[in-house]
């Protein structure tokens, strides 16, 4: 069997020089002997625009890589997390947590020194789950937001301790066999009211349902790995191979993002760069 790559990025802005990194190397691997897939994560409906998906189809053909159709299209698989949220709430795993963002910063200003997940974002504090399952479900029936999240320390006592073949490396340097720490993330978001499912979720779903054997992406997502683990191993999902590539950081040493425009793929094409030079300005070759 070949192995399957793929390269999943989110419609909510141009693609840049860190995107084209991570296309092509899964483009280069499959090249060699493997198929790649595609696939739009377009989840956030508020910040994904249909302009910026046109764009990732002509920014990837003008870089010279070719997908498998059908493209997969994680807004039109909502059935999918759905069964596979269900599924996870049979298992007593999923609880609702009403508080909004701020509200939990402020929760745990009074609680600090207070632990943060490897994104700086400080882990959920557990409070709703003490509340019972009729004012659970009073609340769940109005028109107050909510967050269903998974129960960590129940879902890791289910599973048992995890690793994953890392062929890449993690920003310390990491690789080999990597034992998985989902505990670091806390009561992780699994979807939320009127949005079925969250990227964790959305990519396990989708990796499997894609068969996915070879997972390349950015390091910046290393950590995240050991959620998926969590989340394969729950729902009996296969477990693909990882390799987490280095990011392209601006001249700042910052991580890219979608708004710097000096790296962006279309502003590096309307000022003459041919697509070759591409590779070399991304460290391949
Ligand atoms: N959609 C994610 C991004 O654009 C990538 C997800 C993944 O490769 O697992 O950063």
């Amino acid at each position: 069997m070949p192995p399957v790559f793929r390269f999943a990025p989110s419609p909510n802005g141009y693609l840049h020089l860190g995107h084209a990194l991570s296309a092509l190397l899964n483009a280069d691997r499959a090249r060699a002997g493997g198929r790649l897939l595609l696939r739009i994560e377009d989840i956030d409906e508020a910040r994904c625009r249909p302009e910026f998906e046109a764009a990732i189809y002509e920014d990837l053909a003008w870089l010279g890589i070719t997908w498998e159709r059908p493209v997969r299209r994680q807004s039109e698989h909502y059935d999918d997390y759905r069964t596979a949220l269900a599924r996870l709430d049979a298992m007593d795993l999923v609880y609702p947590s009403f508080e909004s963002r701020a509200e939990i910063a402020r929760m745990v200003t009074k609680r600090e020194p207070w632990p943060r997940d490897p994104d700086g974002t400080p882990l959920y504090p557990g409070d709703a789950k003490s509340i019972s399952a009729a004012e659970r479900a009073r609340r769940m029936a109005t028109a107050e937001p909510y967050a269903l999240r998974l129960d960590m320390q129940a879902a890791i006592a289910r599973a048992g301790s995890l690793t994953w073949d890392e062929t890449g490396a993690g920003p310390a340097g990491e690789t080999g066999t990597i034992a998985a720490d989902p505990a670091l993330w806390g009561d992780v978001i699994l979807a939320r009211k009127g949005t079925p499912t969250s990227y964790h979720l959305a990519v396990v779903v989708d990796d499997a349902a894609q068969g996915i054997t070879d997972v390349v992406r950015g390091c910046d997502l290393f950590h995240s790995t050991s959620v998926h683990r969590l989340l394969q191993a729950l729902l009996g999902l296969p477990q693909p191979r990882y390799h987490h590539h280095r990011l392209i950081l601006d001249a700042d040493g910052r991580k890219l993002s979608k708004s710097t425009q000096a790296t962006g793929l279309r502003e590096l094409r309307a000022r003459g760069v041919p697509a070759a030079g591409i590779r070399a300005l991304v460290g391949l070759d």
